[in-house]
Parts: structure tokens; C-alpha cells; sequence
């Protein structure tokens, strides 16, 4: 069988733990057996970022944006404890938050829904897609500990005027923190939710808490409803889908109440938390895809989940593993059916929804990894366990 070609590289940003390993053995036993695949590669895993001072993870961005398709592994956000595992130089950032920084952009969660996993809220029959807004707030804030005396906020403009503000007079010890966004990037969120919106035909929900932060989260909600105003609501009716704008707490419950298919835009942290509620709900949290959008249509794909470290200890010491490759094949998939359609190459795009439906069809005959076990419920199939890569290869025959 001749192997599809490809024309342009796909940035491929390597990982950490359980989910390197399972990146080698999906590009082994299910992509380069079909595919001729490109790939400008990037070892994104702990040491390696060490080594390079995280060099090259600015790299890996940098390709990202020269290519626009990048497909990654999950990573370790160190912490002291990993500090003293990997000795390292530094306490270095989180990948993604390096990445998403770089591209700006909005990040997309969205689960996989498989024929025999009913959600934990029985009601969801369709995916609810998570949009994290994926830059500033909390994940570039200054913060500080402080003792007794007076905190204030100073904003110096151009002309070197400043604006006070009293955040806290302490009478003993405290914390502090200094966050921020830009209308900017608000406002390439909004395009973005808009955009993927209309692309999915799916209505739009977007929530903050601008009742209590009448200014930060109130500006969101300003900016959201005049793009919708001048931009999208024509487009919106024409494709009958609705935006709504709502408090957080809201939504939190209509959300529980609704069958899905809906868009949830939030701000940086509230995808954060939501998503892991969200895909921990469907089922599993190796279910869940995500990408990254840029504002100039620049993509990065990988699996929302981590890098899954008490698997990898267990497979270090020779245990049996079965850790759920799933989002891992969509991130990939997602990446190379992206770099098909950027190209016009109708063979990649094909192999990579070929790919999809063989993963979820092995899974709904029956043959799957632990996680998925007890939740599987399908007439006349009883779910079998497989370790990792017996999973793999079984989708691979299929395939
Ligand atoms: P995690 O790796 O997502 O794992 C949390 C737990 O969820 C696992 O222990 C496992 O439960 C279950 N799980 C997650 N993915 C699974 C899969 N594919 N198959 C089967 N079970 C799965 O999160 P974490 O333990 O909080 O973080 C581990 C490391 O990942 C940290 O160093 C963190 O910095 C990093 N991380 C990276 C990213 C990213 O790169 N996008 C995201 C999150 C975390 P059981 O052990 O009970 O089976
Ligand atoms: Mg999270």
C-alpha cells in the first residue's frame, strides 16, 4: 500500500511520562504505517526543556506560528516536588501557558462520545464544548506575600500620571495579587467563540461574575456584546443559532439542566475548572480533545488530561498499564485532518476521520482501557480491558 504524502510539516511538540510513551507507540503502530509523515519536531518532555532553559518551547511556538498546525503531548508543569525529581535548573513554567501566551488564542474542549458510555448526567446526548479564553487573568498574574500595612494598585499612563487605588490596609499578614487582560485579546476570544459557533452550528453561552467584578469581567461582557452586535448577529440568525450572555451561576446550573450541544465560553480559569467537570462528567477525562485557536487561524491540538504519572510509574516498574490513548489519537487526528484541509490533501483528511471512527468503533465492540470498563454499558457486548498498546494495536487491525 502506498503511503500518504504530505507537503508542509506538522510541528509535533513531544511530552512527559505515560503520555510519551503512548505518543511513540499511536505514531508507530497507527499513523506511520499509512502516512509518509512530516513532522518538525520538538521535545517539549522535562528534561529536555531544562536542558534548553525552555528555549524550546518558545521554539515550538515559533513553529507553530510559521506552519499553523502543531499537534502536542501532554507535559509536566513542574513543581518543588518535580524540581527535586528531574533536578532542575529552575522552576519553570507550564508549556501551555508559554504556548497560549505566544498564539493568544482560545482554547476548545470538547468530549468524544462513544455509544455505550452514558454521561454521569444522563440528560447530556450531545457534546458541550468548553471554550477557554487562553490568555492573562490569574495565569500571568504578579501575586506576593505581604505583612501588615497598605496594598495599593498603581496604574502610571503614558503621560507618567498615576491612578490610586486601596486594595487592603492589613493589620497583619496576607496575599496580594495583580492580574490583568487587554481589550485585544477580549476581543479575538469573542471572534473566536463566534466563529467556532457558526463552524459547528452550535448556539453560544458565555458567562462571567460581572455582578461582583463590575469592571474586569463587566468589560468581557461589553466586548462580547458588541462584536456580537456588529458582526455576528445577522450571521447567527441566518444559521438559527443564539447567543446568550449570562452570570456564571447560571449557567453552571442550565448547564446541568440542558441535553448539551451548546458552546460555553469562559474566562481563563473558569475553562479550566469547568473543563475538568465537564469531561469527568461524559465519562472520562482521557475523552476530552482540545485545541487552540489563534486569532489568525494558527492550531494547536493535544488531549485536555495530563500526563497521567502514577500510570507511568506503575509501567517504570514493569506493572500493567492501561491508560486511555483516545484523546491522545484525536489530537493527532485533529492535527492531521487540519493540515489536509490547509493543504487540499482530501487522502489526509480521510485517513484521519478513518482513524476516529476505527477508535470509537473498537471501543463500542467492546475492546477498551480500564477507565471505560465500568462505565460501559452496551446490549449484548461485555467490555473487555486491554493494556495501552494491545488497545492501539486492536484499532490498528481495524484500521
Ligand atoms: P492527569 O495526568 O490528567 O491524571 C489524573 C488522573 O486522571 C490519573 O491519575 C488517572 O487516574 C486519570 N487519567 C488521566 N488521563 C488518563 C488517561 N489517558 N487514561 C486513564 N486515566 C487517566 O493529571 P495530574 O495527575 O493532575 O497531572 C500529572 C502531570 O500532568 C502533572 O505534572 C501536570 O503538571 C501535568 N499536566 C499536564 C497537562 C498538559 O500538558 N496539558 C494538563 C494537566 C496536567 P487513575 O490514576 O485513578 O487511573
Ligand atoms: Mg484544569
Amino acid at each position: 500500500m502506498e503511503k500518504i504524502k504530505m507537503t508542509t510539516p506538522l510541528v509535533e511538540m513531544d511530552g512527559d511520562e505515560m503520555t510519551r510513551i503512548l505518543w511513540q507507540w499511536i505514531k508507530e503502530l497507527l499513523i506511520e504505517p499509512f502516512v509518509d509523515l512530516k513532522t518538525e519536531y520538538y521535545d517539549l518532555g522535562l528534561k529536555h526543556r531544562d536542558e534548553t532553559e525552555d528555549r524550546v518551547t518558545l521554539e515550538s511556538a515559533a513553529a507553530t506560528k510559521k506552519y499553523g498546525v502543531a499537534v502536542k503531548c501532554a507535559t509536566i508543569t513542574p513543581n518543588a516536588q518535580r524540581v527535586e525529581e528531574y533536578n532542575l535548573k529552575k522552576m519553570w513554567k507550564s508549556p501551555n501557558g508559554t504556548i497560549r501566551a505566544a498564539l493568544d488564542g482560545t482554547v476548545f474542549r470538547a468530549p468524544i462520545l462513544l455509544d455505550g458510555v452514558t454521561p454521569y448526567i444522563p440528560t447530556w446526548k450531545k457534546p458541550i464544548v468548553i471554550a477557554r479564553h487562553a490568555y492573562g487573568d490569574i495565569y500571568k498574574a504578579v501575586d506576593m506575600k505581604v505583612g501588615a500595612g497598605k496594598a495599593e494598585l498603581v496604574y502610571t499612563d503614558e503621560t507618567g500620571k498615576e491612578t490610586r487605588m486601596t486594595v487592603h490596609e492589613f493589620d497583619g499578614a496576607g496575599v496580594i495579587m495583580g492580574m490583568h487582560n487587554t481589550d485585544k485579546s477580549i476581543y479575538s476570544f469573542a471572534r473566536a467563540c463566534f466563529n467556532y459557533a457558526l463552524d459547528m452550528k452550535m448556539p453560544l453561552w458565555f458567562s462571567t461574575k460581572d455582578t461582583i467584578s463590575k469592571v474586569y469581567d463587566h468589560r468581557f461582557k461589553d466586548i462580547f456584546a458588541e462584536v456580537y452586535e456588529n458582526e455576528y448577529k445577522e450571521k447567527f440568525a441566518a444559521a438559527g443559532i443564539e447567543y446568550m450572555y449570562t452570570l456564571i451561576d447560571d449557567v453552571v446550573a442550565r448547564i446541568v439542566r440542558s441535553e448539551g450541544g451548546v458552546v460555553w465560553a469562559c474566562k481563563n480559569y473558569d475553562g479550566d475548572v469547568m473543563s475538568d467537570m465537564v469531561a469527568t462528567a461524559y465519562g472520562s477525562l482521557a475523552m476530552m480533545t482540545s485545541v487552540l485557536v489563534s486569532p489568525d487561524g494558527i492550531y494547536e491540538y493535544e488531549a485536555a488530561h495530563g500526563t497521567v504519572t502514577r500510570h507511568y510509574y506503575r509501567y517504570m516498574q514493569g506493572g500493567e498499564t492501561s491508560t486511555n490513548p483516545v484523546a491522545t489519537i484525536f489530537a493527532w487526528t485533529g492535527a492531521l485532518a487540519k493540515r489536509g484541509e490547509l493543504d487540499k490533501n482530501a487522502a489526509l483528511v480521510s485517513f484521519a476521520k478513518r482513524l476516529e471512527k476505527a477508535t470509537i468503533d473498537t471501543i463500542e465492540a467492546g475492546e477498551m482501557t480500564g477507565d471505560l470498563v465500568p462505565l460501559f454499558q452496551k446490549e449484548g457486548v461485555t467490555p473487555k480491558k486491554l493494556e495501552s498498546r494491545a488497545f492501539l494495536q486492536a484499532i490498528a487491525e481495524r484500521l
